[in-house]
């Protein structure tokens, strides 16, 4: 698998979602070759090159990290950029890490994954109803990519984007991701200049009631160690936000599965 959809076959799947399936996977192959970003395509080699002793037999993916979902998504989850040793290792979003531990546990209990664990491409993982990206698909050194690097892989957001066109909702993992998805919408709607995007909070909500904008925004603090780990963010509150992006989004209740 390329790592950009799950190619699922579902009972309800939209009208040309085979052709579009395609196009992701081609998008993806796109993205893997991007160098735009000198310090950013320096850094992920050099980890890749250098890694970690505990993974020092395995060989890194190194490259910018294509987005991972279900091609029919009608949820959007955005993060900030791959981890070092996360998703620069096994090329896929979230995959690798402890936010990532955190985050598809709480996609499976509230009914977007398939299973709670998201080890590696090829683990059998699937998403439903929803696609995992970042605002900016290379690691970077220190998690902090610079505004011009957001700037310059929003190319590849507003690509896929066009692609997933059952998109109604986008869920900001972080103030970073917050700022990308409000960038993103400037764009969709032909806003001519920037405009500051409203306050980042865990629960906020930018409604986009009559899709002019493309899809409405919905704030959940980033699943990182730092906010995990300190109680910052909890499963309920994770859990919670999952759950009112399913009826932003239409879609069914799920009912909270438990482990
Ligand atoms: S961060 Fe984005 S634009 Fe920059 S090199 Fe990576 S994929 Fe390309």
């Amino acid at each position: 698998m390329s790592g950009a959809a799950n190619d699922l076959a579902t009972d309800a799947r939209p009208a040309g979602i085979e052709a579009r399936i395609a196009r992701m996977a081609q998008l993806a192959a796109e993205v893997g070759q991007c160098e735009s970003c000198p310090r950013l395509v320096s850094w992920r080699r050099q980890v890749a090159r250098e890694r970690r002793a505990a993974f020092a037999e395995e060989v890194y993916w190194g490259r910018p990290v294509p987005g991972f979902g279900d091609s029919a998504a009608r949820v959007l989850l955005l993060g900030l950029a791959p981890a070092a040793h996360g998703a620069n290792r096994t090329g896929r979003m979230f995959t690798g890490d402890r936010s990532g531990d955190f985050l598809f546990a709480a996609l499976w209990r509230t009914g977007f994954a398939n299973q709670p664990t998201s080890v590696g491409r090829g683990d059998g993982l699937e998403l439903r109803g929803a696609f995992i990206s970042a605002a900016v698909r290379c690691a970077p050194p220190d998690n902090r990519p610079s505004p011009q690097e957001r700037d310059r892989c929003a190319q590849w957001s507003v690509r896929e984007l066009e692609l997933l066109q059952d998109v109604r909702l986008v869920v900001c993992l972080g103030a970073f991701a917050w700022r990308a998805a409000w960038e993103m919408r400037l764009r969709w709607a032909g806003a001519r200049r920037r405009v500051a995007p409203p306050r980042f909070a865990h629960g906020a909500e930018q409604i986009d009631p009559e899709g002019l904008e493309r899809f409405s925004m919905l704030g959940c603090f980033h699943p990182s160690q730092q906010n995990t780990f300190t109680g910052r963010l909890t499963e309920p509150m994770i859990d919670g936000v999952l759950e009112r992006a399913r009826v932003l989004a239409g879609l069914p209740r799920a009912g909270r599965r438990a482990r």
